[in-house]
């Protein structure tokens, strides 16, 4: 069956997918968005998310213009800080070995505030991330990771309100409906065919707008570009990203671009399910480690659990916990090494230093193979927690290449007439690292822009 549906289809229905549909529907023109899953699975990684967002900001002025109803109170009791352009810039360069797209960079970055400002207006509330990213001290809390505010109800209602804003102006929403390969002909793409029970459907239309996330959950994927052994990891999120936009625009020529090996992974719940779980959300997650030792089945320390800020490790330790003699052995630790190692520890410790969770306390261990550079305590005194952990993928990091209008390049670099993508499945964004809440902001950007262009050139 074919049927013209839309000027615009949007494949997805997660933050990257509704931003660009509310974007393209702002330039008038009609939109479908296609979701796989049913709708109670619907709403990708972005569901399974705290809604936390990686936003510049100058001050409390902008917050505020962010979150209306900030109480004079809240105001008193915090210190902000800033997040200024000239500090994402120099995270998103640290973290990714200075590998990132600089062109997709200057558009995230310089276009962050005003996007999270426009989401706003589609009703999207945001809340600061008291607990999580600011701990009280002295009465004050006080920011500290450059990742500030969140979304009401984390990112189920994250969902819930671009879902609301969708329907409210006037966005279909096709729910069970898999975009399984793109119809281009004759040098453009003119709508998308969807798989069901029975065969296969035509959708036609001007634009097609992928934003159908990575291929996380695909365990054939995951092995042939991250590497033997990633078949083992667990799923954090969705189930539904297999990879299909990424495969489908390859299939007609789109341009592979950066880090096919990285990923984002953190450290998860040893029995944990295979794939994320909505009713347990990100609570399989271990980001205590900062705080604390890891030790792995040999009863060693591997890895500087206080380098940094947990936003600037937690989305590679992953990987170094899938490359230790872990999984399956934990129960076994090797008793007699890890006491060892816990004396060594304990002398290391510089216990002069203050300890100072809300800044790089230089509170460190000095002498040991592997030393802990901030937040570095004593194990001395009962009671002693311990959590056994495996690896958590949450997304990978290769993708399509696209251009500042997120049109997408086939591998001549020249664009792909009516094909745009956003979100998870963009490439060249981020290399081995990731700075917290920078998945949902990249989404939104890159989203908004696809729809803007898709949506201004795409309609009947
Ligand atoms: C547990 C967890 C916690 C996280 N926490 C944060 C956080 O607090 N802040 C942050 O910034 N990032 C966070 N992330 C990362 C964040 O989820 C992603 O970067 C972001 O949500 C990606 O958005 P997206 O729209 O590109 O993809 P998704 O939200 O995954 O949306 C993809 C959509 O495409 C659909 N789909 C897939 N294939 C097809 C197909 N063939 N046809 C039709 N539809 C299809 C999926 O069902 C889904 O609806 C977290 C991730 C996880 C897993």
């Amino acid at each position: 069956m074919t049927s013209d549906v839309a000027d615009v289809i949007v494949v997805g229905a997660g933050n990257a997918a509704f931003c660009a549909a509310l974007a393209a529907r702002e330039q008038g023109a009609s939109v479908l968005v296609l979701e796989a899953a049913p709708e109670d699975e619907s709403g990708g990684n972005s569901r399974f998310t705290a809604g936390s967002i990686r936003v510049v900001y100058n001050g409390i002025d902008d917050i505020r213009a962010l979150v209306p109803d900030l109480t004079d109170e809240g105001v008193a009791t915090t210190d902000f800080g800033t997040y200024t352009q000239d500090q994402f810039f120099d995270d998103m360069a640290r973290v990714t070995q200075d590998r990132a797209d600089p062109d997709l960079v200057e558009l995230l970055v310089t276009r962050s505030f005003d996007t999270l400002k426009w989401m706003t207006t589609k009703g999207i509330r945001l809340i600061p991330i008291y607990g999580r990213q600011a701990f009280k001290i002295d009465g004050k809390f006080k920011f500290w990771g450059g990742l500030t505010v969140e979304a009401v109800g984390g990112g189920p209602g994250l969902v819930q309100m671009l879902t609301d804003a969708a329907l409210k102006n006037g966005i279909k929403i096709r729910y069970d409906s898999r975009a399984v390969e793109l119809i281009y002909e004759n040098g453009r793409v003119n709508g998308v065919r969807i798989r069901h029970d029975d065969g296969l459907d035509e959708l036609r239309a001007r634009s097609v707008i992928l934003a159908c996330g990575g291929f996380e959950a695909n365990a054939e994927m995951r092995t042939r570009y991250l590497g033997a052994g990633w078949d083992l990891a667990k799923v954090r999120g969705s189930r539904w990203n297999a990879g299909d936009g990424i495969r489908m625009a390859l299939e007609i020529g789109a341009s592979p671009a950066g880090n096919w090996s990285g990923c984002h992974a953190v450290q998860w719940e040893r029995n944990a399910p295979e794939f994320g779980d909505l009713a347990v959300g990100d609570q399989f997650q271990k980001h205590s480690y900062p705080f604390s030792i890891m030790i792995n089945a040999n009863g060693r320390r591997f890895v500087d659990e206080g380098a940094d800020f947990r936003n600037y490790t937690y989305a590679k330790y992953g990987r170094v916990v899938l490359e230790q003699p872990l999984a399956g052995k934990l129960d076994g630790v090797n008793a007699g090494e890890f006491v060892k190692t816990v004396a060594e520890w304990n002398k290391a410790v510089r216990a002069d230093i203050p300890f100072n969770p809300n800044i790089k306390d230089g509170r460190r261990t000095e002498g040991l193979a592997i030393n802990k550079s901030n937040w570095a305590n004593t194990l001395d005194a009962p009671p002693y927690e311990a959590y056994a952990v495996t690896c958590g993928v949450t997304f990978t990091f290769g993708g399509v290449r696209i251009t500042a209008d997120g049109e997408v390049l086939n591998t001549d670099y020249r664009p792909i007439r009516g094909l745009y993508a956003a979100g998870e499945l963009v490439g060249g964004l981020f290399y081995f690292n990731y700075p917290g809440g920078t998945g949902l902001m990249a989404g939104s950007v890159f989203g908004r822009i696809a729809g803007n262009r898709a949506g201004s050139t795409g309609r009947n």
